[in-house]
């Protein structure tokens, strides 16, 4: 499948980026459906997820910014008392084999380094993981399948191959870093030459498959910060996925606890893969904070976890399995996270 045609931009500072967003995006809230996919401008960084997606034609950009090169926006940088910033160019290797990060943030080296295969963690980075398009059987497929099957909401349609009758686009937000994300209570930092925002992460996605974060098309996520009070946590991720060696989730939990005397002094549980937005497991603190971990509790935890996931048939798996799934790995992730 060939490349659809567009022009290609490469800034060469963040500040350059900018002003080519200004320039060449619609620079409107970023439209739903249809129209967002069809015109416009498309940020690349490594390229893993929108080069396949334009040649499925998902997107036909008339415009392609690379950020590649823009220097500034790479790398782990610890605050000395504040936490990190971790520019979004950053790739999942890095981070993956970042001593700082194994050891303060440990639930985001695990999730970042189940991502696909070695390869494309060398070229995907931390804001294409965030920024990561949702997924479904009935959308990531060629323009030829497409046609021929029907085309949906997200993509050309009007209507949901998933829930046939409704109105809305049901497709699995599908990153691994995000869960870990939301554990450590990250936020994002979103730039446009209006100036720069910080958002917490779990503000950024809009539980809608089809416009499914808050980014205008003028904006680009340049940093995420990870805070201090979200350090020494012990973390671990499970993913299911149908090839073990590369594949995209299609369940997965992320757990970070902290403990004192024994205790569980505060926990975090997030899921992915199985809503169109990554989700914190609200009620987990709660059931968890000031008890220590049993099989039993894990195992309410875990069901409590299975109920906030709402799979639907979206990816390989069925969605009886996947939310299945999702009660094992929490239940096993909690376990093995208090025993760390
Ligand atoms: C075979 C295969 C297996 C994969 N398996 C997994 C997996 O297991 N888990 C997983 O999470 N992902 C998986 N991926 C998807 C992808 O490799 C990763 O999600 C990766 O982190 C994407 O980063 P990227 O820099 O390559 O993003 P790109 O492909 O460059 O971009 C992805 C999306 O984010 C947008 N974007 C990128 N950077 C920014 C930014 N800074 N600001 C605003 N928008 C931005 C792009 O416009 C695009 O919509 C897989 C991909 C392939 C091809
Ligand atoms: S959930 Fe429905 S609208 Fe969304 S991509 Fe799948 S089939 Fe299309």
């Amino acid at each position: 499948m060939s490349l659809p045609g567009f022009k290609l931009l490469r800034p060469r500072s963040l500040q350059e980026t900018l002003e080519f967003l200004a320039k060449y995006s619609n620079g409107e809230a970023h439209p739903v459906g249809e129209q967002a996919a069809a015109r416009g401008l498309r940020v690349v960084a490594g390229g893993t997820d929108l080069i396949p997606s334009l040649r499925q034609r998902l997107f036909e950009p008339q415009y392609v910014l690379d950020l590649r090169h823009i220097a500034e926006l790479n790398g782990i940088q610890p605050q000395p008392g504040n936490g990190v910033v971790i520019g979004a160019l950053t790739t999942l290797s890095a981070i993956e084999h970042s001593k700082f990060l194994r050891e303060h943030y440990l639930v985001l080296v695990e999730a970042a380094a189940t991502v696909a295969s070695p390869i494309i963690r060398n070229m995907g980075t931390i804001g294409g993981n965030i920024c990561l398009d949702t997924r479904c059987l009935w959308y990531n497929q060629s323009l030829t399948w497409r046609k021929a099957c029907g085309f949906c909401i997200k993509k050309d349609g009007d209507l949901c191959h998933v829930a046939p009758g409704g109105t809305k686009c049901w497709a699995a937000f599908s990153g691994d870093t995000p869960p870990a994300l939301l554990c450590l209570n990250a936020e994002v930092e979103i730039a446009s030459a209006s100036g720069t925002r910080r958002v917490p992460l779990h503000d950024f996605y809009t539980g809608l498959g089809d416009d499914y974060r808050l980014l205008r098309d003028d904006e680009v996520v340049t940093r995420v910060f990870l805070p201090r009070d979200s350090a020494g946590y012990t973390g671990v991720y499970r993913k299911l996925r149908v090839r073990g060696s590369i594949d995209y989730p299609l369940a997965g939990v992320a757990v970070a606890l902290k403990r004192t005397n024994g205790h569980i002094s505060d926990a975090r549980v997030a899921i992915t893969a199985v809503n169109p937005a990554p989700l914190l497991v609200k009620q987990a603190a709660q059931m968890l904070v000031g008890r220590s971990l049993d099989e039993a509790l894990a195992e309410q935890v875990g069901d409590v976890a299975a109920k906030t996931a709402k799979p639907l048939t979206t990816s390989a798996l069925t969605p009886e399995y996947r939310r299945e799934m999702i009660r094992v790995f929490t239940k096993r992730a909690l376990l093995e996270a208090a025993t760390a």
